[in-house]
This record gives structure tokens, sequence and C-alpha cells, in this order.
């Protein structure tokens, strides 16, 4: 077994670079290639990788964090090396993948490697949930897949685990020969070949050739016969378990599936002898998924007894961390799929990254984790603890009880969930983020239903990650250096106000702006510290607005002189930042080009206004017609600028592009764009729906479900006329949640369980009425209002408005709920 060598020197070797050691000797523990993310800066190699971000620009503020070691393509940064250890190399991604590979290759216990078109992540999960009893896994955090992901996953494995599990995912032609060069499997397991990323490749064969790649030296090869027919490939494996619904000769031949609502029995040959297992899922994924972890479990030589038993309690997998409100105003996140160190750090960081509470909690039940003894395994957790800052631990379970001592927090301890329940008051729970982690056996959905606000089962889900996708789309389109203001007014266009700007502020935008200063100070409140502009300053709110440092928006004389007196009757006769609005042709609010002799007389006699911005807003940048305006309004701006800076001596932001000026017009990015409708993922010239993904799904439930007959009528004014035999869903949302009255007699559809359905009849207040006729539906089901398939725009088209005001149109008492993968 070749052994590996983690001193800098020998990787430093390994990987051909140039280098300038100032210390040779030090050990790495963790590879990173996310500035955030870092937890011990002393063990970490740094990867400056070149994304849509150049991860160069983060090296400055890592060193001051106490990074020691990068892996870098720019030469300049060997000169600067002090106390700091620089390795240059042509290619920094495809050193991260050397090493993995390196890695690798000293561990010799068996590792599954997945692919296929869906399933991977599920797969890969209910694999450890199977396979933990007897195993000690190490396998891909959330989704891990990528030619980042996967060097990242196989750094995990060590010397006390017995088996390991990754997946691969790949969208585009040569890229699985990389990820088989790191994971190097000795058991394959291919999920399916769906249409997912058809995309890059020519077609479905090319796509097949490609994930089949990462099989070529199995030892083991576990794949759904029926998928495979077409190919035309040869199989290297020694050994394959195949199944199919319609082959007897495969090896798990599926002969009957009985399905009940929440659960289904799946009876097969399994090599000509008849087995069945319980799941406790009903839709096709689930039950393919479970088929190909049979498979798997066959081939390791579980004994059949065995693998019912587990299969009867596979748990969903979510894979998205849920933000809630709680009591008192706390945050709630509900992490309890599963219970184990690497989810727990996931977890972990995203609790760090919540700012608006002063106060973290964790309730925390036992670790179920095979092979690792209980002091090991909670010294690791009592470190991540203090990493993430968490000021009050609650451990429930008798191990996490004995080893009471490792932790320095404020901490309780409880014996089992049902001693916690005794105790519980929710009165001890006030303004703070609470992360609740438990293995499912203890049952934490009694906790969180205690600790969640009660929610009317309408919700407004927000997609935090898609957020972070969009924004990165769009800083991809700037030259470097220049800044973005995100514009979070009308609670982020209706998606939330502290909960998205905390997102951009650690995503580092560079400033915020609000309609109001209210909206400017709940934001304060929470933790925001990036620069906030306010576009209304009223009269009113200047004491407000001063003490939570928000920047006015200065438009005309009135509220220049306003502004003006009262920062001269203020004792501290410090700086105050303004930005000025300069009116180019929009004719709504700023100054005209005409004032601005004017204005600097003024500012003249006010030295402690500073200009920190000169901007104006474009009346029609999606609009290609008006491109020549478009053009003049420009001309305008930058008039305008050199002329003050002219007179002022001094220079400032100057910007003018809102969402469509980003995407439409780069000649006028200038020094920072105000980005809005699109970081929600809305943007009519981005035609891809691939680079951008609106960040919200409205959703309520079923109600109730009746059958109608030909001449009843349904809702006010009997609108709704039914013609055939009906069956008719009435759902929780009407004109006051912000679902228009002009949506009602059949104009609006929703999704029910994946099919599109219209309203019938009139759209009530705080109800409507859906004809789900022909559909497979019943009471409590999820009804999909809009999402990334039924998109906001069609609704907003379908009522003669725009995008803007449906989503600013849903109404406060939506509840809105952010999810994190
Ligand atoms: C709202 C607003 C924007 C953002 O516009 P989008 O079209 O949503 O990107 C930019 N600038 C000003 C002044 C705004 O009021």
């Amino acid at each position: 077994m070749p052994l590996f060598n983690n001193k800098i020197q020998s990787i430093a070797n390994l990987l051909n670079a140039k280098s300038e050691l100032t210390d040779a000797n030090q050990t790495i523990e963790i590879l990173a290639t996310d500035s955030r993310k870092i937890t011990h800066p002393e063990q970490a190699l740094f990867f400056a990788l070149s994304g849509q971000r150049n991860g160069h620009e983060f090296i400055p503020e890592l060193i001051e964090k106490g990074v020691k070691n990068f892996v870098v393509s720019e030469e300049k940064w060997l000169s600067i090396a002090s106390n700091v250890n620089f390795l240059l190399v042509n290619d920094t991604l495809g050193a991260l993948q050397k090493l993995a590979a390196e890695y690798r290759k000293q561990f010799n216990y068996p590792v599954i490697g997945i692919t296929g078109s869906n399933g991977k992540t599920i797969v890969k999960e209910w694999l450890f949930q199977l396979l933990s009893v007897d195993h000690q896994i190490v396998r891909s955090p959330k989704s891990y897949n990528s030619q980042i992901g996967v060097p990242l996953s196989v750094w995990q494995m060590n010397d006390s685990a017995n088996l390991a599990i990754f997946e691969a995912g790949i969208s585009r032609p040569n890229e699985m020969q990389v990820l088989e060069s790191i994971i190097r499997p000795t058991i394959g397991v291919l999920t399916n070949i769906g249409a997912a990323h058809d995309e890059g490749f020519s077609d479905r064969n090319q796509k097949l050739d490609e994930k089949m790649k990462l099989f070529d030296s199995v030892d083991l090869f576990i794949y759904p016969k029926d998928e495979l027919i077409h190919y035309k490939g040869t199989l290297n494996a020694q050994r394959t378990i195949n199944w199919s619904f319609t082959d007897k000769t495969a090896n798990v031949f599926i002969k009957e599936i009985d399905k009940k609502i929440n659960h289904s029995r799946i009876i097969a040959l399994v090599n000509g002898k008849e087995q069945q297992i319980d799941i406790p899922f009903s839709d096709e994924a689930s039950i393919k998924n479970a088929i190909t972890c049979w498979c798997v479990l066959l081939a390791l030589n579980i004994p059949h007894e065995q693998i019912k038993r587990r299969m009867k309690e596979l748990a969903p997998i979510e894979m998205r961390l849920k933000l809630r409100n709680g009591v008192n105003n706390c945050t709630i996140i509900n992490d309890s799929y599963n219970s184990d160190v690497g989810s727990l750090e996931i977890a972990l960081d995203f609790l760090k990254q919540q700012q608006q509470h002063p106060k973290r909690t964790l309730i925390l039940s036992d670790i179920v984790q095979s092979g690792i003894s209980a002091q090991d395994l909670y010294v690791k957790v009592a470190k991540l603890l203090d990493a993430a800052r968490i000021d009050t631990l609650i451990g429930i379970g008798p191990e996490i009880s004995s080893q009471a001592g490792l932790f320095k927090q404020e901490k309780e301890f409880y014996t089992d969930t049902d001693s916690f329940l005794e105790h519980f008051s929710a009165a001890k729970y006030n303004n703070e983020s609470i992360l609740l982690k438990g293995a499912r056996r203890f049952e934490f959905e009694q906790i969180s239903k205690l600790l969640e606000q009660k929610v009317h089962e309408t919700v407004f889900e927000i997609n935090l990650n898609a957020l972070i996708q969009n924004l990165n789309y769009y800083k991809s389109k700037l030259q470097p250096g220049t800044k973005l203001m995100a514009m979070v007014k009308a609670f982020s266009y209706g998606s939330g106000s502290f909960e998205i700007a905390n997102v951009l502020q650690f995503h580092k935008v560079d400033y915020l702006a609000v309609a109001y200063v209210d909206e400017g100070i709940v934001l304060r409140k929470s933790g925001i510290k990036l620069p906030i502009m306010v576009m209304s300053p009223d009269v009113s709110a200047f004491q407000g607005m001063v003490q939570a440092n928000l920047e006015p928006e200065i438009y005309n004389f009135r509220i220049l002189n306003e502004f003006a007196g009262f920062a001269s009757s203020l004792s501290t006769k410090k700086e105050y930042r303004i930005h000025l609005k300069i009116d180019t042709g929009m004719h709504r609010l700023g100054f005209l080009e005409g004032d601005i002799d004017k204005l600097l007389e003024i500012l003249k006699e006010y030295p402690n206004l500073k200009i920190a911005s000169v901007f104006s807003h474009l009346a029609a940048s999606e609009d290609a017609e008006e491109d020549g305006f478009t053009a003049s309004q420009l001309a305008i701006l930058k008039r305008v600028c050199e002329k003050l800076e002219k007179a002022l001596g001094y220079s400032f932001i100057k910007h003018i592009c809102n969402t469509a000026g980003i995407s439409r017009h780069p000649e006028a990015h200038l020094d920072m764009v105000r980005l809005g409708l699109g970081v929600y993922g809305i943007d009519s010239a981005v035609k891809n729906n691939r680079l951008l993904q609106p960040i919200g799904t409205l959703k309520t439930t079923i109600t109730q479900i009746k059958d109608l007959v030909p001449g009843d009528t349904v809702s006010y004014n009997r609108r709704g006329l039914i013609t055939k035999p009906s069956r008719i869903a009435t759902v929780k949302l009407g004109y006051a949640d912000g679902y228009s009255r002009k949506l009602g007699y059949g104009a609006g559809e929703m999704l029910v369980n994946g099919h599109r359905v219209p309203v019938i009849g009139t759209v009530c207040m705080d109800m409507l009425m859906l004809d789900v006729t022909g559909v497979d539906c019943k009471e409590t089901d999820e009804v999909i209002v809009f999402n990334d398939e039924l998109r906001v725009e069609e609704l907003a088209e379908k009522i003669g408005t725009i995008p803007y005001e449906v989503l600013t149109g849903i109404s406060q008492r939506v509840k809105r709920i952010y999810v994190y993968e």
C-alpha cells in the first residue's frame, strides 16, 4: 500500500509545483476551495480555483484568518510569501484532483461509486442508512459529485473506515475519466439514464458511454438491465448484478409491486427464488432507488431477513435544511433525517451563517456512528461546536450525556427525548437560532412541533441555493472590480428581509439598497453590516437612519436641504455618506442635468456631506427598441459625473444598471450595478433556463375534495358551472394571500401532483377551487401555485402585469420558509 505523506513539502513534490516553502514541515489535514468554510485554518491547504470568482482574490483575507498553505496558478504570489507556503501550478483544479487521486491509493477497502441521471444522492444516503449497522462508512457530503466535490469527498477517507460510498456526476464529455481516476471504485452502481443533463451531450448514447467510464475497472457492477438494452460497450466487471421489470433472466426480476398510500411491497425473483421487501414509500423514483439498494445489499451478502428489516426502516432523505420561524422570535433549523459527524458539520455551517440572532443553540441527540469510541467521537463534536460558536448545547441520549465534561458551552443533558419534553418550556427560548439535530429514533419531530410557529398551510418557500447561483451568474457577467449592489427593497421582492440579506452578505455583495428607513433598520438589527442605501428617506426618519448608519439617496433640493440641515444640527461633526440620484430620462426622482451648478453650490457649503455614489435609473433597459434612449441616459450620467468630480475634487462610485441593464448593456456597468429581480431568478434577457433559477415556490394544500355532477355550480354567484361529472378540490389560498381574482374562471392554473389543473369559479378571499377531475390526488396533498416549472412570469402575463407585482403582492400572512441544500 503506497503511503501518503501529508507534509507540504511532499505535496509540493507530488504536484510538481514551483514553491517557496517558508515552513516545509506543515502538515495538511483539510483541503479547501471555499474561503468561507475553513474551520481549522492552520491545517488547511487552500486551492485558488478560477470559477465564477477568482479564488486568488481571497488569499489576503485567508492569510489574515491564519491559512498558511496555498496552491495558486498566479506567479506573483510566490514573491509575497512571508510565513506562508505557496505552491505554484498551471492548473489548480487539476492539482486538487491529482492530490486526491494519490491520497485515495493508500486505502484498499471497498469503494462504491454511484452514477446515473437521477437518484445518486438518495441511493448513496440510503446505502449509508442500510449499511451503517455493520460498516464504518465514509461518504460524499451532500451531493458532492462534481469535478471539485469528488476530490473533497475522497479526502474524507481514513483508516477507521471500512467502506466508502461516493457519487459522481457529469455534465459534459470527458469528465468521468477524471472522476474515475480519483474514486477508483471497486463496486459500481448505475441508478438510471434519464433525460437530465442531455444538453451537454450529442445524444443519449454518448452520455451513457461517458457515464459507463466510471465502471471501467470495477470488480462488481450493479445496474438496471432495462436501461442498458441498447448499450454497445462491454462490461468489464468480473461480477454483475442486474435488475429488471421485464427480463426474467435478470438476477433480480421484479414480479410485482403492490403500492399503498405510504408504503409498497416489492416482490421479486432473486436468482429464481421469490423474495419480497416492504418500503415506506410508494412513488416511482423511491421504488427504483430501493431496488438498486436491494441489489447492493445482495451483492454484499447481507442475509435476506436483515435486508427486509432494514428496508422497512428506510427514512426519507431531506437534502435541504429548512429555516422556519419559531416561538419568541427564534429561528429553527430542523435537520433530523440522519445523524453523523459529517451532516452535523454541514448543519453547523448553515447555523453559523445565521446572523439575525445573538445566540446559537444546538439540540443534539446521541450520534449513531459505529466504529469510533464515544470519547473520540465527542471530542470531535466538541471541537465542531467551538468552531461554530455554539452558546448552548442541549444533549439528549445516554452517550452524549456521559461525555458532558467535554463541552465548554452552557449545557444541559437528558437521557431521552421524553425527559427533555417533561422539562420543556417554550419561554426558555428567546431571540436565538436553534439547530435540531437528532437521530431518527430520538423522534425530534416532537420537539420541533413545540418550537415552530404554527403555519397556515400556504407557504412561500425560498431556495437559498438558487439565490446564490443567480448571484454568481451575475457576478460572472461583471468585470473584476465592478461592485454589486443588491436590491432588497419591498421585503426582498416579497422573499423575506434579513434571511435574504444575510445570504447576500455572506456571499459578499458590496452594497444593499432598501426603499425605506424602517427596512434598513430591520436589517441592521439582524446583524447586517454591509453599507445600505435608502432610496426614499423620509425627513421624519432621519434620526433613525443616521443612528443605524444607513446612507440616504438624495434626489432633489428639498431633501438635500433637509438632510444637510439635519446633519449640521447633530453634535457629532462626522462625515455623512450620501448618494445623488440623477434624472437622465426616467423622470421619477433625481436632479436634472441643468440642476448641477446649483447642486454644487449647496454641496460646497456642507463639506461633511460626502458623495458616496452618483447614479441614475434606466427607463427601458430591457427594451431593444429603446437602446438609443438608454445610450443617451448613460451619456448624460457620464457628463454629470465628470462635472461633479472635477468640481468636488474627489471621485465616487457611478452606477446606472438594473438587472436587464447588466444582461443587455455591459458598456453601462460603470463602477457598480444594482441587481434586483435577476437575483430572485427572473430576467427576460436570459433565455437559457439553466443559468437562472427562480428562488420562490408558492405552495398550499388541498383542504377538501368533492365529486359534483352536471348542473352543480362552484363558488360565489354560481360562476363555476359543472358540465360533466367532476372532482373539485378546495385550496387554502385566496386574493388576500395575493392570488389575483383575475385568475378565476379557468384563467389560472396550479400544479397538483405534477398535473396542471384550472381554477374553477370565483377566487374567494382565503380560498379557491380547482377542477382536479382525472388527477390522482387526495386531501392534504400539496398544490403548487408557481415554481420553476409553472413560472411566475406566466402568471403575471395572464393578468396583464409583470412578475415584480405578483411577487411583491404575496401577502405577509403567507409564511416564508427558507431552504438550503
Ligand atoms: C428596484 C430598482 C433596481 C433594480 O431593478 P431590477 O429590474 O429589479 O433589477 C435598480 N435601481 C433602482 C433605483 C431601483 O429602484
